[in-house]
Formats: structure tokens, C-alpha cells, sequence
């Protein structure tokens, strides 16, 4: 009896917190089980005001990056492009300067896009943070991967809202030995009508739009090239994405390939 009630009284104290604390871009789940310890600097839970990131300091760059995108995202602020080294990270020697991609031969790409993030100059900004950089090959940041941010916000603008992860795995050499170059780079966009209670909604017939893409000069154009399924990009990456879906729905909607 004394436990049972030790147990109540611990789950009505701290489970409205634990609720409470789930942001919105991550209602779909932590894949790597990031946690804002010193200690876990391959895989450091990073919160910004639009997205959130899993950062490897040993990569130099974040393992994914997730977020939420609705209309009023999407807004007329240009690009601020003031690239800068991402002063909530721990320590100096955690940080990414702009100019450490200087002469690499690989673009800035951005995880969360700055168009994603266009509502507000604040916003914006924050997207040019180096956290939320990777080394793309020029063709597949400015071409291919583009296409399907531009894609993305087509569908959100038409009426539907999303819940975005980014990330990247392997490795094809580094930036002066502080940033590691990915060879492939992933995308799960999960796309809903817009309205409430998103969890609830997602069922077995739920879009979902995987992709995984070399990072290449070679790459083709078409994004549509590198669909694949959410459980492939578990299997390459070790993550559980969309944990937060019963096992059941997940089960279905990972082996799901967008047409
Ligand atoms: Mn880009
Ligand atoms: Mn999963």
C-alpha cells in the first residue's frame, strides 16, 4: 500500500512536467534518445526556438534535426545569412565557425531550411546557426535537397502542416579534420492536414515521405530518385523515428514508400 502510494504520488507530480515539456517538433519522438548532458556530446539534445538537433561535437555537426512546419511559418523575411558559431553548445571546442567550411569544396546546407523559418527576422536568424549546418555537396544542397524543401512547403502552403526530421550517416573524409563529411543524407516528412491533436491523427494511411540521398556531385536531379522507407533509414542509422506511434501504426506506415 505504502508503495502504491508513493508510486501515485510520483506519477501526479511529475508526469503533468514530462508532458508539459514535449515541444511540438518533437511529438513524434527523440530517435537517438538525445539528452542535454555535457556528457552525451555525440549525441547533446540541442533546443532552439524552431528546431531541435541531436549535435555530435565529434562530427561537428548535428547527428538529425527535427521540427514543425505550418503556414505561419512561411513567411516574406529574406535570408538573413549571418552564419554563426552556436553559442548555446557547451564549450568552444564544441562550436562550428562559418569560415571552418572555407575552401572545403562543400556548401553550408542547412537541416531546417531558412524559408522554413521565414515568419520572423529572430527565426530566420537562428537557421544560420552553424549547429544547423552540414557539408552538402553543392548540387545535392542547391539542387536535389532543395527541391524537396520546396516541395515540402508547396503541400504545407496548400494546407497541410509537417513534422520534419533531417540527419545524415557514414562518412567520406572531414573538413580539416574538425568536420565529418556524411555520404548520405535522409529526410522523414510526415504530412497532415492542418489541425489539432496531430499524434492521435497519424494512422496507417498517413503520408509519410522518406528519402535518402547520396552526397554527391553526381546526384540526380529528381528527389523523387531516393525514396525510400522509414525503416531503411533506421536500419542505416540505428534510430527510432516516429517512436512515439503505437508499434502497430509504426509496424505499417515505416514500410510505407511514398509514390
Ligand atoms: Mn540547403
Ligand atoms: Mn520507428
Amino acid at each position: 500500500m505504502k508503495k502504491l502510494i508513493l508510486l501515485l504520488f510520483f506519477i501526479s507530480v511529475f508526469a503533468p512536467v514530462a508532458f508539459a515539456q514535449v515541444r511540438v517538433d518533437l511529438v513524434l519522438g527523440n530517435p537517438s534518445n538525445a539528452t542535454a548532458e555535457e556528457s552525451n556530446a555525440d549525441n547533446y539534445l540541442v533546443f532552439h526556438s524552431g528546431f531541435v538537433l541531436s549535435y555530435n561535437k565529434s562530427r561537428g555537426a548535428a547527428n538529425w534535426g527535427t521540427w514543425h512546419l505550418s503556414r505561419s511559418d512561411i513567411g516574406t523575411v529574406d535570408r538573413s545569412e549571418a552564419f554563426a558559431p552556436d553559442v548555446t553548445l557547451p564549450e568552444a571546442d564544441w562550436r562550428i565557425k562559418p569560415t571552418d567550411y572555407r575552401n572545403s569544396g562543400y556548401d553550408r546546407g542547412h537541416l531546417c531550411p531558412s524559408k522554413d523559418r521565414s515568419s520572423s527576422e529572430k527565426s530566420n536568424k537562428e537557421t544560420f546557426l552553424m549547429s544547423n549546418m552540414q557539408p552538402q555537396s553543392p548540387k545535392l544542397n542547391q539542387k536535389t535537397w532543395k527541391a524537396l524543401e520546396d516541395y515540402t512547403r508547396q503541400i504545407v502552403e496548400g494546407g497541410s502542416e509537417a513534422y520534419i526530421y533531417a540527419g545524415c550517416y557514414g562518412e567520406k573524409g572531414t573538413i580539416k579534420d574538425k568536420i565529418t563529411i556524411p555520404s548520405r543524407y535522409y529526410k522523414i516528412i510526415v504530412v497532415l492536414p492542418e489541425g489539432k491533436n496531430d499524434l492521435k491523427r497519424i494512422k496507417t494511411n498517413t503520408r509519410i515521405i522518406a528519402v535518402d540521398m547520396p552526397n554527391e556531385e553526381t546526384i540526380n536531379l529528381k528527389w523523387r530518385t531516393y525514396l525510400t522507407t522509414v525503416d531503411e533509414i533506421e536500419e542505416a542509422t540505428g534510430y527510432d523515428f516516429l517512436s512515439t506511434l503505437s508499434k502497430e501504426v509504426q509496424a505499417i506506415v515505416e514500410t510505407k514508400k511514398d509514390k
